[in-house]
């Protein structure tokens, strides 16, 4: 088939649902796989900016110096774009002449919708409710009306995650990224048939109404539950700094083009959600106290109604509650995640939990053709805020890769610990069981001081200059001198996990001699009424 286009040549380069993106024609890399329709002449396009490569067909290439200036963007500007941009700029700039050819327009957004979403009248795309604002959220009319706008919104709000390892134009920047979590995922291209495609993510189905969702037995009702605050629990009241807190600075972070979904904004939840939206992520949050949601969709995110309609619209769903009980009830429960699971649909419980029960969850998303990560988080408030939090991951490998560039926003590093579901809640037992004791032996110290006629302030010098300085001995020591103990971690969450590291010892016979004791400490602070408090309240258990 006849061709002008040739190695080397500037183009825009069109994926289905994105905007044209500044690009190169170059030899096609023997790892990538040639796209399965042959009938189409398709050529090898690197990305500028993001540094990624793809088969894309002929038909939705055009010559960049043709089309130099009719696919800039204005609005709602991808990251990448603008370097993309200076880069084709700077490569035209060394041609020795300007190629041309016959001049060929792209199809508008209504037109792209109308194949995306056929039998759907164009300007009334696929109904998605969880993407409408709410109340007092600003939304600029167009011409196209309304819906027209909401559609061009979604559409614009796509982004592309392109990493790459080509030698075409190599951008150290890029590999500082990868580096910067550790046990990161492989690489990924967006070869034509990769599951990031935009056209498979164009057909998502779209979220049921309510009334259509199946129904199990009501054990738990998300639709009665959204709508009463009185639910929420002391500890996670939303601080009006939160959206100003900053975030510790990292290199830019390509978002994934998939629509994450966020169950759960409690004092971990609202950390991860901030960060996920400040790296331009698309994020559709859903908490059980509906008010807790009102901040994250003025900072642009969208709102489900329900777990279902939240994993229903997305392509992988969080999910970070309470306990074992807050997970059953969202998992299982009316209009719970499992009712939103069908083929494909990815979810991640990064809450921590007996693994018994993460196997249960694991086993009925995979039963209905989900795809499952465990996924518990290391840090407290403070590190969510900051995305400085350590993930622990276990479960499929492929969705590990494609939480990439969220593990990258909230974390400062992440770790696959195998395919074992199980295995990473584990680890975050161990690593809390270490945590309660500290602190409880923290709590004890502090109250032997006084007893023994020592300065408070004076330990906990003593403690911050030697061997024993870290962030936690430090925090939890001037919080006992302050005694205040707002939540950073709450303390019933971190008796949970000494106890569930408990029932762990007792699976393998491994006796936990300082741990049960310092389980015993934190049960007394649950009933002096400190369970909603921060863990350093434990101190009052001690010095009681
Ligand atoms: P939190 O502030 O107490 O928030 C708990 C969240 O769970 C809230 O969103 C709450 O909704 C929701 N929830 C409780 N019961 C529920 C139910 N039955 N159905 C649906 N949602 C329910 O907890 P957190 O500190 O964010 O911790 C969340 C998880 O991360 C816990 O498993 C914890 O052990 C773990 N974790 C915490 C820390 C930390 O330092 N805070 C660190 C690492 C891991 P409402 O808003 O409606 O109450």
């Amino acid at each position: 088939m006849a061709t002008g286009f040739e190695i080397h040549d500037l183009v825009w380069a069109k994926m289905k649902g994105f905007p044209a993106w500044p690009g190169k024609i170059i030899e096609p890399k023997p790892e990538v796989k040639r796209p399965a329709n042959n009938k189409k002449v398709h050529h090898f396009i690197f990305f500028f900016g993001s540094e990624n490569y793809a088969w894309i067909p002929e038909e939705n290439i055009y010559l960049y110096s043709d089309h130099r200036d009719k696919f800039k963007l204005e609005k709602r500007i991808p990251k990448g774009f603008k370097e993309a941009l200076e880069a084709i700029e700077d490569e035209l700039k060394e041609k020795p002449f300007i190629k041309t050819f016959k001049t060929k327009e792209l199809p508008s957004i209504d037109e792209e919708l109308a194949q995306i979403f056929p039998g759907k009248p164009s300007g009334s795309p696929q109904k998605d409710y969880t993407r409408e604002p709410l109340k007092g959220k600003k939304r600029k009319k167009t011409d196209a009306g309304k819906d027209g706008n909401k559609s061009m919104e979604t559409q614009n709000t796509v982004r592309r995650k392109r990493m790459s390892n080509s030698d075409d134009n190599p951008k150290p920047k890029k590999a500082k990224v990868i580096a910067k979590v550790t046990g990161s995922p492989s690489k990924l291209t967006l070869s034509p048939d990769h599951k990031l495609k935009p056209k498979i993510r164009a057909e998502l189905p779209s979220p049921r109404p309510e009334h259509n969702l199946p129904m199990s037995p009501p054990s738990h009702s998300y639709i009665q539950a959204s709508l009463s605050p009185g639910n929420a629990s002391a500890s996670t009241q939303i601080e009006e700094t939160l959206l100003k807190v900053k975030p510790v600075a990292k290199p830019s972070i390509i978002p994934t083009p998939m629509r994450i979904g966020f169950l759960g904004l409690g004092i971990m939840g609202q950390g991860m959600v901030m960060n996920l939206l400040r790296s331009g992520h698309e994020v559709t949050v859903w908490n059980r106290t509906a008010l807790k949601c009102r901040d994250f969709v003025k900072s642009g995110a969208f709102k489900g109604n329900n777990p279902a309609e939240v994993v229903q619209s997305c392509d992988i769903t969080f999910s970070c509650v309470a306990d074992t009980t807050a997970v059953k009830d969202l998992v299982f429960g009316n209009y719970g995640v499992l009712q939103g699971i069908s083929k494909g649909k990815c979810y991640v419980e990064m809450s921590t939990i007996d693994e018994e029960t993460m196997q249960d969850v694991a086993e009925a998303i995979t039963a209905r053709g989900g795809v499952f990560l465990e996924s518990p988080v290391v840090g407290s408030r403070v590190p969510a805020l900051e995305g400085q939090l350590i993930i622990l991951a276990a479960g499929e490998r492929k969705l590990y890769d494609e939480c990439y560039s969220c593990f990258e926003a909230i974390g400062k590093k992440s770790l696959y610990l195998g395919a074992d579901i199980g295995a990473a809640t584990r680890m975050k037992l161990i690593v809390n069981m270490v945590m309660g004791t500290v602190v409880a032996g923290l709590a004890e110290a502090m109250a032997m001081a006084e007893k023994v006629g020592l300065d408070q302030e004076d330990v906990a010098e003593v403690l911050s200059v030697g061997a024993l300085s870290c962030p936690t001995v430090i925090h939890k020591s001037q919080a006992i001198l302050s005694q205040r103990y707002d939540p950073h971690f709450p303390l019933q969450h971190q008796q949970k996990d000494l106890r569930l590291a408990l029932l762990l010892g007792d699976k393998v016979e491994q006796p936990l001699y300082v741990a049960s004791a310092a389980n015993e400490l934190y049960k007394k602070a649950r009933r002096l009424g400190y369970g909603e408090s921060d863990i350093s309240a434990v101190y009052r258990a001690a010095s009681n």
